[in-house]
């Protein structure tokens, strides 16, 4: 193994994706275990496909049913992991949702709900796991899915409860980046753009065209290319790197 190599390794980690069953979740999850580690996907519903996806990269990963919303089941998935596994390295908090409504049209229960998952669920999952690295003394990374509407308004679509949950997400990392640094536990955020999985297929062909002048280089991102970034904010090469929003918008940001 070259030295860049090594420097970009994930051999011998444990690597924790949220949401992972699908989408942007589903892509760094195979990211990841290319680069070696051992892969769990925490969702709600199953990640047969993700889990086959790696196997047959011939890399190693399983899925654990689990509502990042509930901390019950945050607990009871992170401590089947230390279980089956033996630790927690690295965790992307990934799982979130979207929801396009105005503000009178949302009901508090919708913007509730999707702090619920957005903020709350990171919270959740980022405390738990870091709990246990502190225990056992993993210099751990975890990186926290924000979104370039936690610094933009995107328009022509609603979403204040999504704008504002991600913001909070920025500012969770920062804080947990600097709570957590004298445990040698790394905390990032990542900000993509409009990425196309399935939570952007649902979106009207009117809403996408909307969007294409508004994006510096007309098209949207693949999630196929988050998993360098990913991949840089998970791994040693990153030892100096906390607290950052690392953002991957077609330069979206910069009008
Ligand atoms: P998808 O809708 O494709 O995937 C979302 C994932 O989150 C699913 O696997 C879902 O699994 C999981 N999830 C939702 N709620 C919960 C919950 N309560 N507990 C556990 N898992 C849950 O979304 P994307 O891949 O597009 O997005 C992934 C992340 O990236 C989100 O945080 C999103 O905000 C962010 N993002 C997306 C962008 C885009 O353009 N696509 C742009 C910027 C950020 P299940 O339903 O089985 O639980």
């Amino acid at each position: 193994m070259s030295y860049l190599e090594k420097m970009f390794s994930l051999a011998g980690k444990v690597a924790i994706v949220t949401g992972g069953g699908r989408g942007i979740g589903q892509v760094v999850a195979r990211g990841f275990a290319s680069a070696g580690a051992e892969v769990v996907i925490l969702s709600r519903s199953g990640a047969d496909e993700t889990v086959s996806l790696i196997e047959k990269d011939g890399g190693r990963a399983y899925h654990i049913t689990t509502d990042v919303t509930n901390e019950e089941s945050v607990d009871a998935a992170l401590a089947e992991i230390l279980k089956r596994s033996g630790s927690i390295d690295v965790v992307f908090n990934n799982a979130g949702i979207c929801k396009h409504q105005s503000t009178f049209e949302a009901t508090l229960a919708d913007f509730r709900e999707v702090i619920d998952v957005n903020l709350t669920g990171e919270y959740i999952v980022a405390r738990a796991a870091g709990k246990i690295m502190v225990e056992r003394g993993i210099k751990g990374s975890i990186i926290n899915m924000a979104s370039m509407s936690g610094g933009i308004v995107n328009i022509p679509q609603w979403q204040c409860s999504y704008n504002a949950s991600k913001a909070a997400v920025i500012h969770m990392t920062r804080s947990l980046a600097v709570e957590w640094a004298e445990h040698g536990i790394r905390v990032n955020s990542i900000s993509p753009g409009y990425i196309g999985t399935p939570m952007s297929a649902d979106t009207p062909q009117e809403l996408r065209d909307a969007w294409m002048p508004l994006i510096p280089m007309h098209r949207m991102g693949k999630p196929e290319e988050l998993i360098p970034p990913m991949l840089y904010l998970a791994c040693d090469a990153a030892g100096y790197t906390s607290g950052s929003d690392v953002i991957v918008d077609g330069a979206y940001t910069c009008l």
